[in-house]
């Protein structure tokens, strides 16, 4: 039988025989796009989620599972902590720690202030606030950076969007479209300018040609550091939340 789409569990693993088992929180589910069962692992939920094609039971993808218990088992266990919105949290901002301060008579939007990220209402409703703050705080980051450096490079973005992708920070489609995570509001300013320098090159070199990367220079010195800094502290940006 097919399971419900979305619904998460968790399922005894055992790494190698021989190694105590692990419990591993897994998600199912059902893409009618899907052509076989995949299997990856989601670093924001902390979870395995496997893939079904419509119509596939969850036998074949157990089996996957197993088959790669090992691998499944490491990646969970080398994510960094989970860093959730909540009160006393310190979510950076620019790389800058702000600690979440819940003010329920505080009216409107979640604002930051002060090195702070002031939040009203009923704390239920916190996370969700915080992270429309953040998710705002990025796109009044990253659009006027996109339109300087395109001015710069004499190319227009179609469209500029915010996404939550969980393996790439930014991505640039044949329709001139740039897409980018908001997460990067969380990276220090000069990383964040770095992804929305590298998605604009990409509008006039749909590649990376040393073409691509003469013209990214051009806008930007920070390509090595950029991408050390991503590679080091990514990880845990994808924990938050
Ligand atoms: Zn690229």
């Amino acid at each position: 039988m097919t399971p419900p789409p979305e619904a998460t569990e968790r399922i005894l693993l055992r790494a190698t025989p021989g190694t105590p088992s692990l419990r591993c929180p897994l998600r199912w589910r059902v893409s009618s796009r899907a052509r076989q069962v995949s299997l990856r692992i989601d670093p924001v939920r902390g979870e395995a989620v496997i893939t079904l094609p419509h119509g596939a039971g969850r036998r074949i993808g157990l089996a996957l599972l197993r088959r790669h218990a090992g691998w499944v088992a490491a990646r969970l266990q080398a994510l960094p902590p989970p860093l959730r919105f909540a009160p006393g949290a310190a979510v950076p901002v620019g790389d800058i720690p702000h600690l979440v301060h819940h003010e329920a008579a505080h009216p409107g939007p979640a604002l930051l202030r002060e090195g702070r990220i002031l939040v009203g209402g009923a704390e239920e409703a916190l996370p969700r606030r915080v992270l429309a703050l953040l998710r705002a705080e990025a796109a009044q980051r990253i659009a006027p950076r996109a339109w300087r450096h395109a001015a710069n490079l004499g190319v227009t973005p179609q469209a500029i969007r915010l996404k939550d992708p969980r393996s790439r920070w930014a991505s640039c489609a044949v329709d001139g479209t740039l897409a980018f995570s908001w997460r990067l509001v969380m990276a220090p300013p000069w990383v964040l300018d770095y992804v929305v320098a590298h998605e604009v090159a990409h509008l006039r070199e749909m590649n990376h040609s040393p073409r691509f990367w003469a013209n990214l220079a051009r806008l930007t010195p920070h390509r090595t550091a950029a991408h050390g800094w991503l590679r080091q502290h990514g990880p845990r940006l994808l924990r938050v939340g």
